[in-house]
């Protein structure tokens, strides 16, 4: 077999290792600080002798919808996975969308796994692992573990046993930069070991929550990044990078997050318990960003008009969008079964929280708020090892390119 087909697009079955890499909130600003500074030497040169672009992430601009994008090479009206946590329409339940049964179709992964190439999937955090692993033919050709969780792997369950042996650490804390360089660091050594042809490597983005790109731990974060990736071309990958979604600060001048408790908000306006807001944002790892985003869902819970909801919304200081379920499902490509009444996003300074009570805002532990989820978040790099075939090339002047396409440009799009 030569290549496969998903969704539409064709991917070339790689003779050579093929590394494709979301790296986790990396904002275009964090490699322009970065590549000012000097401490980007690799990416430098791939923005010279490879490709480099700006490209579209997935709305919303979260990591479960976009690392699913990443891996089916669609958007999310195709593989299902609209948020990282959501109300389930049929229940009324409020879950986590980290169940596997919850993806529609293949991913690339799993078909190359099938297809017999060696695959694959790392992740910072196990809640997208099962996602990403959904499929691979594990302990055969598939591998599927997360850092967070090193230290449980077993061939049964990952396909791998020893991850800390053979990274020569320990599985870091969840709440550090070397979350992701454990990530990078174990694909490096399945490549090393040739025991990996396809890779994919789902990094954190816990440094970009905390820090501006200028500020020391960022610089020292994306040059550690940086030295894997020269790592991974000197072991002769082709090496692909883009990102879930960007970052800005939504902090005010005092340095209090700038957000609207928006379920607060319209309840005291329209009556106790007249609407649901859900932050698909919702993660366990809160300390992040306390579940604050800039891309909300609301439910109504009593007969309130669609239109007077509308209107109440879009009065308010900070909105961007305000989206009826048709209009969302339509502009941002998203799942009509699995979408709310409303969709609104904050603009490129502003979250959007559900009630007071259900954020702790302590959790910041004095940080600035960064955070992600609109459309101010959406620009991403695209960035490739290598350079483009002709054929490629035209396509990627003539069209916005996406995060998602990043596994076509890494497979089908360079010189093999
Ligand atoms: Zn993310």
């Amino acid at each position: 077999m030569e290549a496969i087909e998903l969704n539409g697009r064709s991917y070339r079955v790689p003779t050579r290792p093929t590394v494709v890499i979301c790296a986790d909130g990396c904002d275009p600003s964090y490699l322009e600080a970065g590549l000012e500074a000097g401490v980007l030497p690799t990416i430098a040169r791939w923005r010279e002798s490879g490709f480099y672009a700006l490209a579209d992430a997935a709305m919303p601009t979260f990591t479960n919808p976009n690392n699913l994008s990443i891996v089916t090479g669609a958007p999310p009206a195709l593989h299902g996975i609209s948020g990282n946590f959501a109300l389930d329409r049929s229940s009324g339940a409020e879950i986590m969308m980290t169940d596997p049964e919850m993806v529609r179709g293949e991913t690339i992964l799993a078909l190359m796994s099938r297809a017999g190439v060696p695959t694959a999937a790392i992740t910072a955090k196990d809640k997208l692992r099962r996602m990403l692993g959904r499929g691979l033919d594990i302990g055969r050709t598939g591998i599927c573990f997360s850092s967070e969780q090193a230290d449980r792997c077993t061939l049964a369950e990952h396909g791998i046993e020893g991850v800390e042996a053979l990274v020569g650490r320990a599985a870091p804390d969840m709440y550090s930069a070397d979350l992701s360089l454990f990530v990078l660091d174990s694909g490096i050594r399945l490549v090393e070991q040739e025991r990996a042809r396809l890779l994919y490597l789902s990094l954190s983005d816990y440094v970009q929550h905390g820090h501006a790109p200028d500020e020391p731990e960022a610089l020292a974060f994306h040059r550690a990044l940086d030295e894997r990736f020269a790592r991974l071309e000197e072991l002769g990958c082709v090496v692909a990078v883009t990102a879930d979604h960007g970052m800005n600060d939504k902090a005010l001048p005092d340095g209090n997050p700038h957000v609207l408790f928006l379920e607060d908000i319209l309840n005291a306006q329209l009556g106790a318990g007249a609407v649901r807001v859900i932050c698909p944002i919702t993660d366990p790892f809160v300390r992040h960003h306390g579940a604050l985003g800039s891309f909300v869902r609301v439910y109504r819970k009593a007969d309130v008009p669609l239109t007077t909801l509308a209107d109440r919304v879009r009065a308010l200081p900070g909105i961007d969008t305000v989206l009826t379920r048709e209009e969302a499902s339509a502009r941002y490509q998203l799942p009509y079964d699995r979408e709310a009444d409303l969709v609104v996003t904050g603009d490129r300074n502003t979250v959007i929280g559900a009630s007071a009570a259900e954020h702790d805002l302590a959790v910041l532990a004095g940080h600035r708020l960064r955070s992600h989820g609109g459309a101010y978040e959406q620009t991403v790099p695209f960035l490739l090892s290598h350079k483009l075939t002709p054929d490629y090339r035209l396509l990627s002047q003539s069209q916005r390119l996406r995060n998602f396409a990043i596994f076509e440009f890494a497979l089908s799009g360079v010189t093999p």
